[in-house]
């Protein structure tokens, strides 16, 4: 069973129709990437799966269990965001721990997990800082930390490096992956850049207005003759 899976999912604001009857399955443990030019629904898409945007028609079905009707906290998803959307007045351990005190986490279970969050992301000397005595990329970072801390099934992830450096993009992308691969998770990823797409991807979707127009492999996909 794909760990989320997208049936004839539409999404109108207003009269404009920005997703267009999609069909998405997202198989388990797979990098997938969204890629497509800016304007095509790939956020909104993403924002569904989140619960961040109503569904405006069709189902997702995260884990086998249709998520229309559920808040995003009931979802078994965590999303990385492109401006980090960290706290400015909380340390970074204050930052990964948030939402775990929010769900009343016990502060032993919580410090437990945020321990090995900044252990994985190599943040464990910053975890008294506060976001604005970061670089971008421990900013980022820390924005990945906030969603490990909740351990989900499948982890979103919104342009997460387009305010980085090209230098520090490249890099980012292999962090990424490793992460991914080494927590072993299900990762759905939006980008307008093609080579992200590329180099990152398991599987790719390409959208464009409102609709899927292709999916296969980086290879299957790019390296036609
Ligand atoms: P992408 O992520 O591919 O750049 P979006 O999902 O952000 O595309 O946007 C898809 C379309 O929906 C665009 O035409 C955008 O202008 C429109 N849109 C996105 N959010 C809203 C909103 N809250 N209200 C009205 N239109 C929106
Ligand atoms: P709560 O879970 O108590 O509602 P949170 O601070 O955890 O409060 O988050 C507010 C909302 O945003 C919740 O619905 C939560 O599930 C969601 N949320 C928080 N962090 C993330 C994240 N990294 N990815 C996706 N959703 C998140």
């Amino acid at each position: 069973m794909a760990a989320v899976q997208i049936r004839g999912v539409e999404k109108y604001f207003g009269a404009t129709h920005v997703i267009r009857g999609v069909n998405i399955d997202i198989e388990d443990g797979q990098f997938t990437v969204l890629v497509g030019p800016s304007g095509c629904g790939k956020s909104t898409l993403l924002r569904m799966i989140a619960g961040l945007e109503e569904i405006g028609g069709g189902e997702i079905l995260i884990g086998g269990k249709v998520v229309n009707n559920m808040m995003p906290k009931e979802r078994d998803i965590a999303m990385v965001f492109q401006n980090y959307a960290l706290y400015p007045h909380m340390t970074v351990r204050n930052n990964l721990a948030f939402s775990l005190m929010l769900a009343k986490q016990s502060k032993a279970m919580a410090d437990e997990r945020v321990m090995k969050a900044a252990d994985i992301l190599g943040l464990v000397d910053l975890l008294d800082r506060f976001p604005r005595q970061l670089s971008g990329g421990q900013r980022q970072r820390v924005a990945m930390g906030r969603a490990i801390v909740r351990d989900p099934q499948v982890f979103l992830f919104d342009e997460p490096l387009s305010n980085l450096d090209a230098q520090l993009r490249v890099q980012m992308r292999t962090e990424i992956k490793e992460l991914h691969q080494r927590l072993e998770t299900t990762s759905i990823y939006v980008t307008h850049d093609q080579i992200e797409a590329m180099t990152m991807a398991d599987k790719i979707v390409v959208m464009r207005d409102g609709i899927v127009e292709q999916t296969g492999s980086p290879l299957e996909l790019y390296d036609r003759p």
